[in-house]
Order: structure tokens, then C-alpha cells, then sequence
């Protein structure tokens, strides 16, 4: 079995890069657009980028939550919780803590 602090550790550093990426791309957007019409509107290319501006924003906004997440689980690593349902105090299964290592619940509460 993989060490969940190596696991965890490995998963927040891929989130840090992707909020970064995903930071620079919204940048990029909107450094892009001040050169255009701010009319969304009437613009047909206006509203396809902000349609894009919302999808990367909610990408950023995923990613940010899932590195709050990260921190909770190296909280509950710490206190010795970790890998415990947090709603049954079951053990979360393997697998599912391979897939998803920030994870607070087992699969039967996640439904
Ligand atoms: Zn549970």
C-alpha cells in the first residue's frame, strides 16, 4: 500500500500546478479581452469567451477547493483520523483513497 502522506503530498503538488496554469490561462483571458468590445451581448465572440472565462474560473474553483480538502486530510493524518468516514467512522476503502485522497466519506455515505 502507498503511503497516504506521500500520496497526499503528490496530489497537492499536481493541484498547486494546475491552479497555477488555470490562474495564468484566467489572466490570460481577461488581459486578452480588455482589448476587445466589453459589449458580451451583441458580440458573438464576446460571449464565447466569457462562457470560457466561467468554465476556467469553475475549473480554478474546483482545484482550489480540492487543495482546502488536501489540507483537511493532512490535518486528519495527523491526528491519526485519516482513512476514517467521517459520517459512520467506517474505514474509507483503499481504492477509494487511491482515487480520491482527500476524501471525508466511504463510498455508501458519499451516495
Ligand atoms: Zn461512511
Amino acid at each position: 500500500m502507498i503511503d497516504p502522506a506521500g500520496r497526499l503530498a503528490a496530489r497537492r503538488s499536481e493541484t498547486l500546478d494546475l491552479v497555477e496554469a488555470l490562474r495564468r490561462r484566467l489572466a490570460g483571458m481577461f488581459e486578452s479581452s480588455a482589448y476587445t468590445t466589453n459589449d458580451d451581448e451583441h458580440d458573438p465572440e464576446g460571449v464565447t469567451i466569457a462562457f470560457e472565462r466561467a468554465q476556467v474560473a469553475g475549473l480554478l474553483d474546483q482545484a482550489r477547493a480540492e487543495l482546502r480538502a488536501l489540507d483537511a486530510a493532512e490535518e486528519r493524518l495527523a491526528k491519526g483520523t485519516y482513512g476514517a468516514c467521517t459520517r459512520c467512522g467506517h474505514p474509507i476503502a483503499p481504492e477509494r483513497l487511491e482515487a480520491l485522497p482527500a476524501t471525508i466519506t466511504c463510498v455508501r455515505c458519499a451516495d
